[in-house]
């Protein structure tokens, strides 16, 4: 019987070189890399692997272009299903969904996630779309927008309204946020010849994945790459406009918006709810990293966002979030860096992968610890963390091990910079704008998951916004879900409006 070939592991930047740094630590595949990977590829008839990705990409079709040397045929067939792969082939947890179903997982799953960033790349490179952006409106009466540029709208409802109003004829689709669920469904939409237009709070966008994912997992040239191939879709997106406060739902659908997708994200970040939590030093995740990604923090003062990390650094938490704000802080200079996690390794959510380069780049671990209180010296300047160890009992509704304090196991951690990286809700500013919605125990919008309609007609929502999943991929297919549902909507509202002959 003939070897099956090991899984061709992509090369990454050294260690210690890279953890000094914001540029990207993966290298990607060469072609040769690619090919070599792609060959491994069984071409299962079954395809488990497709059934694994949220948004249905047809992954041994892609494969089989790349092995065959057809990069352009394999992104042109790629970009069908999915808009942003450059992004998912760097971020999306493959080893949780299309990889850990795959046909050869036990040995070594395809590295279906490299070789679609792999795919993506080579067109960058090709300083041309080859998987062309803007395509014919496929239903008759519609007038494709032409593509514009990002306004930044600067906050004038009065302006805004006037300037919507003057489109009225077509027939457009507001989204709220720019996040990867919004620019998915707006991109859907495009295709199918809607107006579409993106209404975003921040001045940049892209949502986590500007201000949340660290340059060195997601390059900003990559991300903005992506969000031009919507753009050039004929979608409109304007910056600096708060949905709920610069323009109300209500003020959209007045401007003749026909229906409305809400992506807006879960921005709100959870607390600790321990003594100390208010000293100076202590950071949410969500404010550490916006600082560093979007205010530039760590080229100060060339960019005027301060931040001082001192020499240790405690960051509380298990997931990607947590990951990210350890390894940012380490960039920005901190000697020690420790992630205080309650749970163990196994139950830990953070991509394995990243797991893996933050501890080749020297963060440390404690499983099994919780924080008690944070400390400071007289100034109020934070100088340590009193933590408590902990045991794992029985499984809680999640299904994972619940953590309970081990009695008299007590431990400080001396340190400068304390960062709480424990999960985020939505903003309650959109989910409490109306009272026709309703809203789950966790404050996220309840939907149709199948059309992802919220309980008002015409609104529509996904994203982290309305699930639990927290990647995304799974922000991706809602959006996408979420496009064919309001197509189907709109095209019932017209069947229903329209004049007998
Ligand atoms: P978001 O990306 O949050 O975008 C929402 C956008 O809406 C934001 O730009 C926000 O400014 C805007 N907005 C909010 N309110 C309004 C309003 N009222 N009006 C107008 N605009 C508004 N997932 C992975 O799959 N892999 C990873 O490796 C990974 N790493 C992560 C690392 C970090 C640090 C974080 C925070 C998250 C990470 N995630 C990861 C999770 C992933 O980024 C999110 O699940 C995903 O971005 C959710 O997409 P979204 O479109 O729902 O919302
Ligand atoms: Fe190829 Fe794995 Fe998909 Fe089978 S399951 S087609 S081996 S990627």
């Amino acid at each position: 019987m003939t070897e099956r070939k090991l899984r061709t592991e992509m090369p990454k930047r050294d260690p210690a070189q890279r953890a000094r740094d914001f540029d990207e630590v993966a290298l990607g595949y060469t072609e040769e890399q690619a090919r070599e990977e792609a060959a491994r590829c069984l071409m299962c008839k079954k395809k488990p692997c497709v059934a694994g990705c949220p948004v249905g990409v047809d992954i041994p079709g892609f494969i089989e272009l790349i092995k065959a040397g057809n990069i352009a045929g394999a992104i042109l067939m790629i970009k069908q299903y999915n808009a942003l792969p450059a992004i998912c082939g760097r971020v999306c947890p493959q080893e949780s969904q299309c990889e850990k179903v795959c046909a050869l997982a036990k040995k070594g799953a395809v590295a279906i996630g490299a070789l679609e960033r792999f795919a993506a790349d080579w067109e960058a490179d090709q300083e041309a779309d080859v998987g062309g952006g803007v395509r014919e409106p496929r239903q008759a009466g519609f007038t494709k927008p032409a593509p514009k540029t990002e306004t930044a709208a600067g906050g004038n409802p009065a302006q805004l309204s006037s300037a919507k109003a003057s489109e009225s004829k077509q027939q457009s689709v507001a989204l709220v946020g720019s996040g990867p669920a919004s620019l998915t469904a707006a991109g859907e939409l495009a295709k199918m010849g809607y107006g579409v237009t993106v209404f975003e709070s921040l001045h940049a966008t892209g949502g986590v994945l500007r201000y949340g994912i660290p340059a060195f997992r997601l390059p900003r040239k990559v991300l903005d790459r992506e969000v031009d191939y919507i753009r050039n879709m004929g979608v409109e997106i304007q910056t600096n406009v708060v949905i709920g406060m610069t323009l109300t739902l209500q003020d959209l659908f007045a401007d003749g918006y026909a229906a409305i997708f809400i992506g807006a994200g879960a921005g709100l970040p959870y607390f600790l709810d321990i003594p100390g939590e208010n000293y100076s030093g202590v950071y949410t995740a969500n404010e550490f990293l916006t600082r560093v990604n979007l205010m530039r923090a760590h080229l100060f003062p060339e960019y005027d966002t301060p931040i001082s990390v001192g020499e240790r650094v405690a960051v509380i938490g298990g997931g990607n979030v947590a990951m990210d704000s350890a390894r940012s802080a380490l960039r920005l200079g901190a000697k020690s860096v420790t992630i205080v996690y309650r749970r163990s390794r196994v139950e830990q959510p953070a991509r394995a992968e990243e797991v893996e380069n933050a501890k080749e780049e020297g963060i440390k671990f404690r499983f099994l610890s919780a924080p008690k209180s944070i400390l400071a010296d007289g100034q109020g300047r934070v100088n340590a963390l009193d933590c408590q160890e902990m045991e794992l009992g029985e499984p809680d509704k999640s299904g994972r091990a619940r953590p309970r304090p081990k009695p008299g196991a007590e431990f400080t951690l001396p340190v400068d910079t304390v960062i709480v990286a424990i999960g985020a809700a939505p903003n309650p500013l959109l989910t409490r704008a109306a009272a026709d919605f309703k809203i789950d125990r966790h404050g996220r919008f309840e939907v149709n998951r199948a059309t992802m309609q919220t309980t008002m007609a015409g609104v529509f929502a996904g994203g982290d916004i309305a699930n639990d999943e927290g990647t995304v991929i799974a922000a991706m297919g809602d959006g996408k879900r979420a496009a064919q549902a309001i197509d189907k909507y709109l095209q019932e509202k017209r069947r229903l409006t329209a004049k007998p002959q």
